[in-house]
């Protein structure tokens, strides 16, 4: 007998017949003698659509209410689906991730995980019920008031709840077979990777491939759960998640390929500070008007500016989210810093390459700037990690971009890739 938690994401209980289609494989999980947790995500693109309904009723929805909205998509399934697997014979109770004993940070709308405190469904699993979760909510320890984790984070509170629970594995089902070498929505020649390294999994996450959320890779590694990302479309098997020790140990056989993937992100938006004089310290003030509005940025480039002499440009990248906080905060300091104007842009796409391999492989930036130049993509910012090297390029060269680097280092497969639902948005 295995103690396994599995997540469903929205794509998977879209409607009432895909609700009915995933209890009835939950139900065979737990007749092959498995203890069952659920961990389960709003139906569709329910949150996308309380989060447009909220902005209809409100322009600056408040971060709590916003919360309590949001999270009633996943207290839906949840509920939906222990009445569909009752009907099926199987005891099933869901739980709010309040009741489940998330607790988390009091941060409205990007929450972590302080602890979880799992004696409820711990019961309830002992009781012989399968237990099914509410995904990406918690309940904050100081306020008490109801939390969301970030979007996507379902992912999060399923490898959460895996550790917590002492689980054997923790499956991740969605639309995809597995972990792919780029999104198959971009690259139907993506190429499904039957095991990936923790680290390489991270950097593919932070750089954009929303197959796992960051934080459910992060929690992954540091409490050494394992992760199956599969299809609950299909019976194949997915990709692992594992511990790079645990792939080396399987020999030569599975000689590490140089580069992993190729993931993008379009959630990105580029600011220019132009004009900015070219003299010590300005750099550390303008990034210290950021910092003070706790916005996080990604990638800095500084240019010789055309507003003529001792003048520079500075860009960066930040979410699009907090692309207007950051606009105003530098506007409010243009005068007393002295740079002559703020300009921005949401219309760029982030392209990284990744892989672990290249820290013992020279020539991987140029091969890829190669692709690049060959595919007539402009690059327009660059940063690079010891296993990363990203790029960021006008919106509409994102999908040549992928497409160039994936053929270029050799990852286009055969057949084409099967992307089973979602609408990818
Ligand atoms: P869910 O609703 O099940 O959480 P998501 O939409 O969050 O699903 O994540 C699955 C999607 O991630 C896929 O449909 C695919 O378009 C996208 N994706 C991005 N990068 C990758 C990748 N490297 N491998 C697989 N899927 C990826
Ligand atoms: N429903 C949430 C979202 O769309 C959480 C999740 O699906 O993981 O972001
Ligand atoms: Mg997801």
């Amino acid at each position: 007998m295995s103690r396994i938690v599995q997540k469903f994401g929205g794509s998977s209980v879209a409607d009432a017949d895909s609700i009915k289609r995933v209890a009835r494989r939950i139900a065979d999980t737990k007749a092959a003698g498995n203890e069952v947790v659920i961990v389960i995500s709003a139906m569709g693109d329910t949150t996308d659509e309380l989060l447009d309904l909220a902005h209809r009723v409100s322009p600056n929805p408040t971060p709590r209410e916003l919360d309590m909205l949001l999270t009633t998509g996943e207290r839906q399934s949840a509920a939906l689906l222990a009445m569909a697997l009752s009907d099926l014979g199987v005891p099933a109770r869901s739980y709010t991730g309040s009741q489940a004993g998330v607790i988390t940070t009091g941060q409205h709308g990007d929450a972590r995980i302080i602890d979880i405190t799992p004696g409820r469904i711990m019961a309830s699993l002992e009781q012989g019920n399968v237990v099914i979760v509410a995904g990406f909510q918690g309940v904050a320890q100081d306020t008490k008031d109801i939390t969301t984790l970030g979007r996507g984070a379902s992912d999060t509170t399923a490898v959460a709840l895996a550790a917590a629970m002492r689980a054997d594995y923790c499956e991740i089902y969605t639309d995809v077979d597995g972990v792919f070498t780029a999104d198959p929505r971009i690259e139907p020649k993506a190429r499904q990777i039957p095991v990936i390294g923790y680290e390489d999994m991270l950097e593919l996450a932070a750089s954009g491939a929303k197959v796992l959320h960051l934080r459910c890779v992060e929690y992954a590694r540091a409490e050494n759960v394992k992760i199956h990302v599969r299809s609950s479309f299909s019976y194949q098997p997915g990709t692992w998640v594992v511990d790079q020790s645990e792939i080396n140990a399987k020999g030569s056989a599975m000689e590490q390929a140089i580069i992993s993937g190729i993931a993008h992100d379009t959630s990105e938006a580029k600011i220019t500070v132009v004009g900015v004089p070219d003299t010590i310290g300005m750099a550390a003030r303008i990034f210290s008007v950021i910092a003070e509005r706790q916005i996080n940025v990604d990638m800095i480039v500084q240019n010789v500016s055309r507003e003529g002499e001792g003048r520079t440009d500075i860009s960066f990248t930040c979410s699009q989210g907090e692309r207007g906080k950051a606009v105003d905060a530098l506007n409010l300091a243009k005068d007393e810093i002295g740079f002559s104007a703020v300009m921005w842009n949401d219309a760029v796409g982030k392209v990284s390459v990744v892989g672990v391999g290249m820290r013992t492989h020279p020539g991987v930036t140029a091969k890829f700037f190669n692709a690049l130049a060959a595919a007539g993509v402009n690059i327009d910012m660059i940063s690079t990690s010891e296993i990363r090297i990203s790029v960021v390029v006008d919106i509409a060269d994102v999908r040549a971009a992928v497409q160039a680097a994936h053929t270029a280092f050799g990852l286009d497969a055969d057949t084409d890739a099967v992307v089973y639902a979602g609408t990818g948005r």
